[in-house]
């Protein structure tokens, strides 16, 4: 069952939904949106109601006494913000709490300052000297670009597999296993929108010995939880459907208490200077309340639309959604995923030139982010893939008709019209 009972009476009209409403996180039926929309923090001096936020660098220690207590770690307390800030830490709190309900651990949490740092600093931490990553290629172009262009220059191999060739994944773990320091992938998948089995992967990751990191940026743990499925750490962009707002950029890296690689990830925070500022964490906790009301909204949306342009099958030759149910990951993220998400791509029946002029004629967003409450439309190939090999592109689905949305908490009817219109526009 869906881990929020309301869900169920979407369950009624959109069959889409049926199938991803089978996750059991029954403990976390009334728990999510409670934890959301409620203040962790304790304010013992004010008695504030919200998380105040401690606009400040550094913590006066008081004596020469208590400072040496505090540097040398005898005694818990504030020093100075890139080490911790109770606005930063409350927000961190709330985070780890939420991503650790659907299984019996508890969770740490690191805030840092963007997706990528939360990323690299992770992947700087865990991968040890010499050893190479194993990937899914399909990643977030950034993610990508870093894994090519910056990780071999610190002697470490990347080495791509398709994670849906189970057997090529076998295959490359059991020659060179050895030389793997970690695996790393995200699912769904940029653009295409593929799902990869969380479970099936992390159980060959286990059996390895190698430890296995999820970007879980598109789905927030209210979508899904990798770490209950077996992954050892999970990545943010906070950027994203957390904030969801569009107004402040984040990370953020979570595990299991007590992972050996805990305090190694605070250490590489702290020193690579990669850690937020205490404004960004409090517009997470700003996003965070009304996370469950949005992704709830996102997703209803997204599969409307994205039935609607399935139904438009002499204009469009794919829509690529984990809620329609001959999508080829339906059935794995039925398993995985709560909902299916806000996040869709299509291939329009369209040359270049056409292509654009359909963009062009909606009035979605052309920002290039996801995540935000209105709806917003990527053209890979002129946009996030403009400088990849158009023969690599195309053998990722990244075809010139493709587009990806990020849909948005509007009224549906309102996204429908302008589609219809901007169909109606080009032919
Ligand atoms: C945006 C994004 C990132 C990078 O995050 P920033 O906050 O922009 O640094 C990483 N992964 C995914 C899936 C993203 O969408």
């Amino acid at each position: 069952m869906a881990f929020l009972s309301h869900l169920t009476r979407m369950d009624a009209d959109t069959s889409g939904l049926q199938l991803l409403n089978t996750v059991k996180h029954t403990t976390m039926n009334k728990k999510y949106a409670t934890i959301c929309a409620r203040e962790l923090f304790e304010d013992n001096q004010n008695h504030s109601h919200q998380l105040p936020i401690f606009q400040t660098s550094s913590f006066e220690p008081g004596s020469m006494e208590r400072a040496v207590d505090l540097f040398s770690g005898k005694e818990k307390g504030y020093v100075y913000t890139r080490y911790g800030n109770p606005t930063i830490d409350a927000v961190q709190n709330k985070l780890a709490l939420l991503e650790g309900l659907g299984s019996s651990e508890d969770c740490f949490c690191i805030l840092t300052s963007s997706g990528m740092s939360a990323i690299s600093t992770l992947i700087q931490a865990v991968l040890e000297p010499g050893k190479a990553i194993l990937i899914h290629p399909s990643l977030y172009g950034g993610t990508l670009e870093y894994m090519l262009h910056i990780l071999p220059g610190s002697g470490h191999e990347v080495i791509q597999v398709d994670f849906n060739d189970s057997d090529g994944l076998k295959k490359v773990l059991a020659e060179r296993s050895h030389e793997i320091g970690m695996i790393y992938f995200e699912t769904p998948t940029n653009p295409g929108l593929e799902i990869i089995d969380i479970s099936a992967v992390c159980k060959l990751a286990k059996k390895a010995g190698i430890p296995a990191a999820v970007d879980n940026t598109f789905c927030t743990s209210f979508l899904q939880q990798p770490l209950s499925l077996g992954a050892d750490y999970v990545v943010y962009s906070t950027t994203k459907f957390i904030n969801g707002h569009g107004n402040s950029t984040g990370g953020a890296i979570l595990g299991k208490k007590g992972d050996p690689n805990e305090k190694p990830i605070w250490k590489n925070m702290k020193l690579l200077g990669t850690c937020i500022g205490p404004f960004e964490a409090w517009l997470i906790n700003q996003g965070l309340k009304t996370l469950p009301l949005r992704m709830e909204k996102h997703c209803n949306n997204a599969l409307k639309i994205a039935r609607y342009l399935e139904a438009k099958n002499t204009l469009v030759n794919r829509v690529n959604y984990p809620g329609l149910k001959d999508n080829p990951g339906h059935r794995t993220a039925g398993r995985q995923m709560n909902l299916p998400g806000s996040m869709l791509s299509f291939e329009l029946d369209a040359d270049l030139k056409k292509c654009l002029e359909f963009c062009d004629a909606l009035h979605f967003s052309k920002a290039p982010t996801l995540g935000d409450t209105d709806t917003l439309l990527l053209h890979p190939a002129s946009s996030s893939h403009i400088n990849v090999d158009p023969e690599i592109r195309l053998k990722s689905g990244i075809t010139d008709g493709l587009i990806r949305l990020s849909v948005g908490i509007e009224d549906a009817e309102d996204l429908i019209s302008d589609l219809e219109s901007a169909f109606a526009a080009i032919s």
